[in-house]
């Protein structure tokens, strides 16, 4: 490969090449949902960059373990560790067990992932599932001097942590600001908050009567903190330090900086060497959100039932859609887009099929050399898919010359062009075919149709080749004859 990877590492706030910890291993840790409600919109963006990621990174030869959990627990409704949470929320609105409410949208979550096509991770550890090492990594953090227990929770000092490590090192934060925070005097007040400082952070909450998920701990039956769940799942699996951790910027903090200072608290170090983050999705120019109405599910963007949804999207156009805006900056969603991105993905996968479909001329008109580099280059700079997606396009304009016997390729040179567009589009982009219902049965019949029509012309059957020829055009099935053979398309 003619150059190497870049990753823009928000840890650095630059590009870096991308060394892995052991190469040929990658470990990469991306949070995962909490699985109360539907999976969104909002979620396509992080499991579909991280899965391009994935793929890439296989095809440049890694083996990659790729960790994504679910949060089934401890995911609480503010991020100042107060409020129901969320899972057990739910269940008491809907008079479900908390584990049915996670199974179901488990499931819908995997059923969603699988229409967009990204490739079930390696491991799905659930939180519930990972209580004895999250506790284990509390006693470690109070062994250490960083956290201190009141009444039965336990909690990180931020205070503490920060006269020895930089709290704020990945969010850009401002430790005394968040310590002297305004929020720290309204509870220094009303002297009833369990906690030292409105900056530190729940590891361990003691359950209250009412609450079902609980666990016996050394400090009282509870639940773990949110944060602590990433940090004992990605060291279980990916070891103390670890190559890639994803999210989204949402994430950032306080969840990914807490994260950072439970490792370093607990083991002495840093846990990641690359972190990177997603930019978010907004709905005609606004964040999403539940109380905007204009929080759309992923099914209900698959089957077009929102108020706020012109028509149905296919998860292929949306998984377009979302490849062709670079990772890390904003993209808006609006019917007038997905539009358009369906009509371009439209023309994009008949250009692959005429591309492949091509024949050999007996020397090569233009450079496929240069082409196929440059997927490499945009991909290699910090996984630029819209670059890549517009090379692509690139291509197609010269697949449609060769077509129309302007330019031409050479046996070698048209199968090595035609695999790298293949391996881009198909193994890495992850982007498939989408049958509309019968239109596999179409392609079996207009090829049968096509192959009768050849003979009736081999025949000199005229009267029957354009009879053919002439009720399909009736139908709005075109036929292109060329030097090389028959084609057709829906009109
Ligand atoms: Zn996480």
């Amino acid at each position: 490969m003619a150059t190497d990877l870049q990753i823009y590492n928000t840890l650095s706030r630059q590009k870096e090449a991308f060394r892995p910890l052991n190469a040929p291993h990658v470990g990469m840790y991306v949070c995962g949902p909490t699985v109360y409600g539907e999976a969104h919109l909002g979620h396509a963006r992080p499991y579909i960059t991280f899965d391009v990621l994935w793929r890439y990174l296989e095809h440049k030869g890694y083996k990659v373990r790729y960790v994504r959990n679910i949060t089934d627990v401890g995911h609480l409704e503010n991020d100042a560790d107060e409020g129901e949470d969320k899972i057990a929320k739910k269940a008491r609105l809907e008079q479900l067990e908390p584990m049915e409410v996670v199974q179901l949208y488990t499931n819908s979550f995997h059923q969603s992932m699988r229409e967009l096509n990204n490739r079930p991770p390696s491991i799905e550890p659930r939180a519930s599932g990972h209580i004895l090492e999250q506790i284990a990594m509390i006693e470690q953090l109070l062994a250490n001097g960083f956290a201190y227990e009141s009444n039965g929770s336990v909690y990180f000092d931020v205070t503490t942590y920060a006269q020895q490590h930089d709290y704020g090192c990945l969010s850009g934060r401002i430790v005394e600001d968040l310590i002297a925070g305004a929020g720290n005097e309204r509870r220094v007040l009303e002297g009833q908050d369990e906690k030292r400082n409105a900056a530190d952070f729940a590891l361990w909450k003691k359950a209250q009567p009412e609450h079902i998920m609980r666990w016996p701990s050394p400090w009282s039956d509870g639940f773990p903190g949110w944060h602590i769940e990433c940090s004992a799942m990605s060291t279980k699996y990916l070891g103390d330090h670890f190559d890639i951790h994803g999210g989204g910027m949402d994430l950032l903090f306080p969840h990914h900086e807490s994260e950072i200072a439970q490792s370093q608290g607990s083991c002495g170090h840093h846990p990641v060497k690359y972190w990177m983050h997603n930019n978010m999705i907004t709905i005609n120019g606004q964040k999403m959100g539940k109380s905007l109405g204009n929080f759309i599910t992923l099914t209900e963007l698959f089957t077009g039932s929102h108020a706020k949804l012109a028509q149905a999207y296919s998860p292929m156009t949306v998984r377009f859609f979302i490849l062709q805006a670079h990772y890390r900056s904003t993209l808006d969603f609006s019917n007038e887009a997905l539009q358009g991105v369906e009509k371009g993905l439209k023309r994009f996968m008949e250009g692959i099929r005429t591309l492949n479909k091509l024949e050999a001329q007996a020397e090569s008109s233009f450079e496929v050399d240069a082409l196929i580099a440059s997927y490499y280059d945009a991909l290699n700079d910090d996984l630029n898919t819209p670059i890549l997606i517009a090379q692509l396009y690139e291509t197609i304009g010269y697949a449609n010359k060769v077509q129309a016997q302007q330019e031409s390729l050479n046996a070698a040179d048209l199968q090595r062009l035609q695999q790298a567009v293949n391996t881009m589009v198909f193994d890495i982009l992850g982007l498939q075919e989408e049958q509309e219902a019968g239109s596999q049965k179409l392609d079996g019949l207009m090829e049968l149709l096509l192959e009768l029509r050849a003979q009736a012309k081999t025949n000199k059957d005229w009267a029957t080749s354009d009879a053919i020829r002439d009720r399909l055009a009736n139908l709005g099935i075109q036929v292109k004859d060329s030097k090389t053979g028959s084609s057709w398309t829906l009109s």
